[in-house]
């Protein structure tokens, strides 16, 4: 059996020069990988109609199925509709259907068809329409050589819409029968790039049947392991390479697909019957933010402050002026009354507190910019509140700093869940709570 694999082309000057971002390629992308068809290629062209029918008739050889976005509208620069009619040595055509709907669609409306807008009944002879009910411009489906085209409107809405209605069945049904591309991602935190890389060299080696690779985004570390080859063992091969590098990764592996460290987190909680709290100073609410970002978070997560003042951690945390007054208000003791305090105002089961230099002012020669406190409270096995405080310098500007500090802070609470309350090596420096400010 073979592979289903796709080209997608995006037409628009706007796009090659740079004014608007192709995001018709990655969303078709994303839905190609769902039903296991792995994308070949994109391209962008401009709006040139020899360049795009000679694209088209070169991809075509190329790939399973040709996927087309833009063009289709009836200004002058509109011109995929002509390219494909080149590309397939046709000449336009009236489609009637097509006519007539489009003069009842500005009849609807109330007024007269632009006669511009006779072009978008136009398709090559054997080609056919793909409706449209969410615009005006239908789209075309053909047959280049062996591959199945498809072209659709630029609009994403429209584009995503004939998507939907017309495409993914048609490439359901040619991925039936074939075989399908296997792709997972393993998803770890706290470790970095150079370092995974390190622990799944062998795997990452290229030549096999399965590619073994990594992606860096938001501090998470995601390794993607995809089946690349054809044949009968393939899928095992695919299985035994995705669970070797969970394996490796151990504790740090959080998980997989589309899992986040925060919905891995809701997850866990709602597991437990716990509830989760939020004190934030520097991150002003990030962390509350990535947890409200999962849906059915509100089943574990409470709420939360962003005590900025010094005034606000005492009043509304029981910070004690005295911790913020020899201490700071950046220290290892005022984040962990912070999380203290938070969990005992409401009787969460955990209590996450941050404070930090984000910078680019306020840093010092002892708390240089990037210093971050965060703390975690929790109801321990005896019912007892108790608390640690990790130490973390990080490097960045205040986006990066800001942004690392949240998704640290849900990096503990994790690991504090998953692995029995005990902490793996993580970046940074441990402080007991005691000795927090020894
Ligand atoms: P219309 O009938 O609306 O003219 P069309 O098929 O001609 O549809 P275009 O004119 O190419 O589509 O684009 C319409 C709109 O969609 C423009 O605002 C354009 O910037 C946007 N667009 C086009 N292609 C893409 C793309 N690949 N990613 C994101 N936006 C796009
Ligand atoms: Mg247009």
């Amino acid at each position: 059996m073979s592979r289903i694999t796709a080209g997608i082309i995006t037409v628009g000057d706007e796009l090659t020069s740079g004014d608007r971002v192709d995001t018709n390629s990655t969303w078709l992308s994303q839905r190609l990988l769902e039903l296991g068809v792995e994308t070949a290629f994109h391209l962008a062209l401009p709006d040139d109609r020899a360049a795009i029918a000679a694209s088209l008739r070169e991809s075509a050889g190329r790939v399973s199925v040709l996927l087309i976005t833009g063009g289709l509208g009836p200004t002058e620069d509109d011109l995929t509709r002509e390219a494909l009619a080149d590309a397939l040595g046709e000449s336009l055509m009236t489609d009637e259907a097509a006519l007539r709907l489009l003069r009842s669609r500005f009849e609807k409306r109330g007024f007269e068809m632009p006669r511009r807008n006779l072009q978008q009944a136009q398709r090559p002879k054997s080609a056919s329409m793909l409706s449209n009910p969410v615009g005006t411009a239908p789209g075309l489906a053909a047959r280049l050589g062996a591959a199945p085209v498809y072209v659709l409107p630029g609009v994403p809405g429209e584009m995503r819409r004939m998507w939907a209605d017309h495409v993914a069945p048609a490439v359901r049904e040619l991925v039936n029968g074939s075989d399908r591309c296997h792709t997972a991602w393993i998803h770890s935190v706290s470790l970095a790039e150079s370092k995974v890389g390190e622990i799944i060299e062998d795997l990452m080696r290229r030549g096999g049947p399965v590619v073994v690779g990594t992606l860096v985004s938001d501090y998470v570390v995601s390794v993607r392991v995809r089946a690349a080859g054809d044949g009968p063992d393939v899928e095992d091969l695919f299985v035994t390479a995705a669970r070797t590098v969970a394996e490796r990764l151990g504790v740090y592996a959080f998980g997989r697909d589309d899992d986040t460290l925060a919905s891995v987190i809701v997850r866990r909680l709602k597991a437990q019957s716990a509830t989760l709290v939020t004190a934030e100073s520097c991150t002003g609410g990030l962390v509350g933010s990535m947890i409200t970002d999962v849906p059915g978070a509100s089943e574990v997560y409470l709420g939360g402050w962003v005590t900025y003042s010094n005034d606000f951690k005492a009043e509304f945390l029981d910070v004690a002026p005295e911790t913020i007054a020899h201490h700071g208000a950046v220290s290892g003791l005022t984040a962990d009354q912070m999380a203290v305090g938070a969990l005992a105002q409401t009787g969460a089961a955990f209590a996450l507190a941050i404070t930090g230099v984000a910078g680019p002012e306020g840093g010092s020669a002892a708390k240089p910019v990037g210093t971050v406190f965060i703390a975690l409270a929790f109801v321990d096995e005896d019912g007892e509140p108790s608390s640690f405080v990790r130490h973390f310098v990080f490097v960045g500007d205040r986006e990066m700093v800001r942004r690392r500090a949240a998704i640290t802070a849900l990096a503990m609470l994790h690991f504090h869940l998953a692995n029995d309350g005990m902490l793996p090596e993580m970046l940074g420096e441990f402080r007991p709570r005691v000795e927090a400010e020894a």
